[in-house]
């Protein structure tokens, strides 16, 4: 059966999480942790009947980090990132200038890797570390499902920006090269905006 794909859009710069669900387990992950998003995922996920196993963060920019903490204690569920994310989440801050909003800190359960498999009832996810717009992002690819959990790699028409501390344009572009080998019909859920796929990003992507 097909994992349903909940989208909840927080904060000042509209990110997105994701609450993605397997009918059949009724497990549940979420994907990312914006401003004000926790009461709202964890009712629909109540309402569904799912349990949240994971809260998974793509990158530790504050956007993507604001609601980690209240997620993890409203789910009770390992908060996981990448290990580069490990102390800018202990000590949120903003890459230019002050915090528009203050976020609590907030600590890993555990971290994933490069290779890694993510588990969600008979799917699995695996990890790809793909840095460019940020050190420790990382992105849940499942090959079968047709799936790419992808934070700020991938938006319709161009990558994540490479013109901020801790970017780097040349790990973007080498990020990007791996991506030219996953099926086209990939659909891709970002951290900002609407969904795409591989295929209608090969343009720009390349491959
Ligand atoms: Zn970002």
């Amino acid at each position: 059966m097909a994992l349903e794909i909940r989208t909840f859009v927080g904060g000042p710069l509209e990110t997105n999480a994701y609450l993605v669900g397997d009918p059949e387990t009724n497990e549940a992950l979420v994907v990312d942790a914006p401003h004000g998003v926790t009461s709202e995922i964890a009712a629909v996920a109540r309402a569904a009947g799912w349990r949240i196993g994971r809260v998974v963060i793509t990158h530790a920019h504050w956007d993507h980090i604001a609601d980690a903490a209240s997620l993890k204690a409203a789910t009770e569920a390992p908060l996981v990132a990448h290990p580069l994310a490990v102390e800018r989440m202990a000590a949120p801050s903003a890459a230019i200038g002050d915090l528009p909003i203050e976020i609590p800190p907030s600590e890993p359960d555990g971290t994933l890797t490069d290779g890694d498999t993510v588990s969600l009832g008979a799917h699995a996810f695996r990890v790809l570390h793909l840095p460019g717009h940020d050190p420790a992002h990382i992105v849940l690819f499942s090959e079968a499902d047709r799936l790419f959990l992808g934070g700020d790699v991938v938006f319709p028409g161009g990558h994540g920006r490479t013109d901020i501390p801790g970017s780097d344009q040349a790990a973007m572009d080498r990020s990007l090269a791996r991506l030219r080998d996953l099926p086209g019909d990939t659909v891709v859920y970002p951290g900002h905006g609407r969904t795409t796929t591989l295929a209608e990003e090969r343009g720009w992507i390349g491959g």
